[in-house]
């Protein structure tokens, strides 16, 4: 968030609305839609006058996200990166590189107040939510990164920092921005939303007609396990939780897909196994086994390959659609808040 005005936050109707208050043309909407949505800053929009172009300068932003780093796998070309907000803040998201194109992984927050136990985005708490143009403007930005190499981001998972049923309004608005023909286009069947459950923003979800795969982090069988992981729990139990998934199968005609990640000694005996498939019998839905990353400053351990396919054996026997989560990007810490809390323990940077 800046003082100026973020352009990149505004459906097209109200950037029209702007710039007529500035005493210009319509039209001049149409053609800075255009320049947006390619990452372009106020310089290059050259169709512009360019007293316009000052205008601009002295009181909106183009961009409020930048690639402030960039790291590369070596096994599997994974990139993550780390991106700049206008208050300094940082966070990051990954670029997957699938056969059937490239995924980008988006934060929704500056860190997450959910406080899962075996989660690194969550341990400084959250310093605040994300507007739509800083969530948009992260696609934007690895666009116009990855475009010289014929690239460009295909599929979106909002599986990065924060909370996304946490940052409602915002979430839902750039997911409309998203979707846009005037603008990037995005199928938001090529979307994915996960939440950790927050029952009455999902039934919400459930009415906003969006064709988004619901991603649910179920991580238990039941709700003793879960709060011991998962805060959330202690506020809507299971029950109320799988009811909200039904209610989204049933009035969006989706399955869910139940995140599950594998702790040692917590949720990873064939005992949990069972429970869960007797849970999920004869819902539309899949599961997704992660075997957990370790995070050094919680005492939680992943699981060994026999148990992870032991576990997901287990509740194929139970006719429960399951598959493992492939690792990628694993010697760049690709999974969640690692690189952005390695930056800020090296205290070189703000945030
Ligand atoms: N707040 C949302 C989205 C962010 S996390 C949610 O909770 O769903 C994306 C997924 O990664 C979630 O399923 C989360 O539980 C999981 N995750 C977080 N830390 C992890 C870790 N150390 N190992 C494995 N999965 C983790």
């Amino acid at each position: 968030m800046s003082e100026k005005n973020e352009l990149l936050s505004l459906r097209y109707e109200e950037l029209e609305s702007l710039i007529t208050a500035m005493g210009e043309g319509k039209f001049r909407a149409k053609q800075v839609f255009e320049w947006l949505k390619r990452g372009a800053d106020f310089d290059e929009m050259t169709n512009l006058s360019k007293a316009l172009r000052e205008k601009f300068r002295e009181t909106c932003l183009a961009n409020p996200v930048t690639i402030h780093e960039s790291i590369t796998s070596k096994l599997d070309g994974t990139e993550k990166y780390l991106y700049e907000l206008p208050d300094g803040n940082l966070i990051e998201g990954v670029r997957m590189r699938y056969h059937y194109g490239d995924t980008l992984c988006l934060s929704t927050q500056v860190g997450c107040r959910m406080g899962c136990a075996f989660c690194a985005s969550t341990l400084e708490g959250c310093v605040r939510s994300l507007t739509p143009g800083e969530m948009l403007g992260q696609v934007i930005a690895v666009n116009r990164r990855i475009e010289p190499e014929g690239a460009r981001v295909h599929n979106i998972v909002l599986m990065g920092s924060g909370e996304p049923m946490d940052n409602y309004d915002n979430v839902v608005k750039f997911l409309r921005l998203l979707n846009d023909p005037r603008g990037l286009g995005l199928s938001l069947r090529n979307v994915s939303l996960s939440t950790c459950g927050l029952v009455p923003n999902m039934k919400r979800f459930a009415d906003e007609g969006l064709p988004v795969t619901l991603s649910v982090s179920l991580h238990a069988p039941n709700d003793e396990v879960r709060k011991k992981l998962m805060p959330v729990a202690n506020a809507y139990s299971m029950d109320e939780l799988l009811t909200a998934c039904r209610l989204y199968i049933q009035k969006t005609g989706r399955r869910v897909i139940f995140e599950y990640a594998l702790v040692r000694g917590v949720n990873a005996d064939l005992a949990c196994a069972d429970e869960l498939a007797a849970r999920l019998r004869g819902m539309q839905c899949h599961v997704n086994l992660i075997p957990l990353n370790d995070v050094k400053e919680r005492n939680l351990l992943g699981p060994t390959e026999e148990m992870i396919s032991a576990f997901q054996k287990r509740l194929e026997d139970r006719h429960i659609s399951v598959t493992r989560r492939r690792e990628m990007g694993d010697d760049i810490q690709g999974a969640c808040g690692q690189l952005r809390r390695s930056r800020l323990s090296q205290e070189s940077y703000g945030g």
